[in-house]
């Protein structure tokens, strides 16, 4: 981030809360390194009031923002235009002002298989996917992936509705998708899965002393074992599948490239990946 002048674009972030978000420190750290004349600022929106924060996007030509909880869907009334990706999720993380339209995108399914792409080296498309949890992030893990061409994709959650509710908008892809309860998880099960996702909150920081989502005894070494928990960067699912043999796969490679792709669509320019890695374990002290 260079000095601020007239010259400085502004992003932002619109949440309610806003204190604790991780994202100013990113996103600010990133334009300092690259030397762009950018700032992020956090702007704490009421609920009540987010229709005239989105008419202030336009009105202070900001060039963007991003929108967390608990605005991401109810922002999507708003947009010009929806990303289709984005429509089918039913949430929008990102905006972007393109001259005075404002376009909805959402940056965190794209961010999972970006970063299964490139750390791991381990593409979705023909994959078969397990996934715990049913909520936003395993909604925005789920579609995505469903979108780059996973082939099968069994969902374990308490509240069944919910699961149905993903899987029926994850059936519209072309992805064959089963939901069962968390006493139908088998051995076999297990065996014919390519990619286990845990997308519920069991292990995150600070109930660490929880047992994993999945009986470790099912676990096996021709799995990648993803947590979408980022802190701590080593859960206890991710702990007993490294002693299971195992590939394992911490959350903080989602987080870190949904802001890498928020930021190339506001700059246009490149994220600094590493960069942002380092800034994100600083800020989460892991
Ligand atoms: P959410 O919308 O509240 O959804 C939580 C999901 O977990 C629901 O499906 C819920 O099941 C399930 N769940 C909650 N407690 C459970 C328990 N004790 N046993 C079994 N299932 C349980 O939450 P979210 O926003 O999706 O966040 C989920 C996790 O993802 C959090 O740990 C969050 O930190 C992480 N996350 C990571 C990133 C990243 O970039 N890495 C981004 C977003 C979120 P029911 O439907 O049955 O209630």
């Amino acid at each position: 981030m260079a000095e601020i002048d007239g010259k400085t674009k502004v992003v932002g972030l619109f949440g309610w809360p806003v204190e604790h978000s991780f994202s100013p420190y990113l996103h600010n750290t990133a334009f300092r390194e690259l030397n762009l004349n950018y700032t992020y600022l956090p702007f704490a929106v009421k609920p009540t009031q987010l229709k005239e924060a989105v008419e202030g996007i336009r009105g202070l030509n900001l060039s963007g923002v991003n929108v967390t909880i608990p605005h991401k869907e109810n922002i999507m009334r708003y947009l010009d235009k929806i990303d289709p990706a984005a429509q089918l999720i039913g949430a929008v993380n990102t905006i972007v002002n393109k001259d005075g339209v404002l376009i909805g995108y959402n940056t965190d399914g794209p961010g999972f298989v970006d970063s299964l792409e490139l750390e791991m080296e381990i593409r979705v498309k023909g994959k078969r996917m397990l996934l715990f949890g049913a909520g936003g992030a395993a909604k925005a893990v789920a579609i995505q992936s469903a979108l780059s061409g996973l082939k099968k994709l069994v969902i374990v959650n308490r509240n069944l509705e919910r699961a149905r509710a993903l899987a029926h908008m994850v059936a519209k892809t072309g992805c064959a998708t089963e939901v069962i309860g968390f006493s139908e998880v088998n051995a076999q099960l297990v065996e014919e899965t390519d990619i286990l996702v845990n997308g519920s909150p069991v292990g995150m920081h600070p109930d660490l002393a929880v047992e994993p989502i999945i009986s470790p005894l099912l676990l096996h070494k021709k799995l990648l074992v993803c947590d979408l928990i980022y802190n701590p960067l080593e859960t206890v699912l991710l702990a007993a599948a490294k002693k299971a043999g195992a590939k394992t796969w911490s959350g903080l490679g989602m987080l870190i490239h949904q802001g890498a792709l928020s930021f190339e669509y506001w700059t246009k320019e490149r994220a600094p990946l590493e960069i942002m890695r380092r800034a994100m374990q600083s800020f989460i002290n892991l």
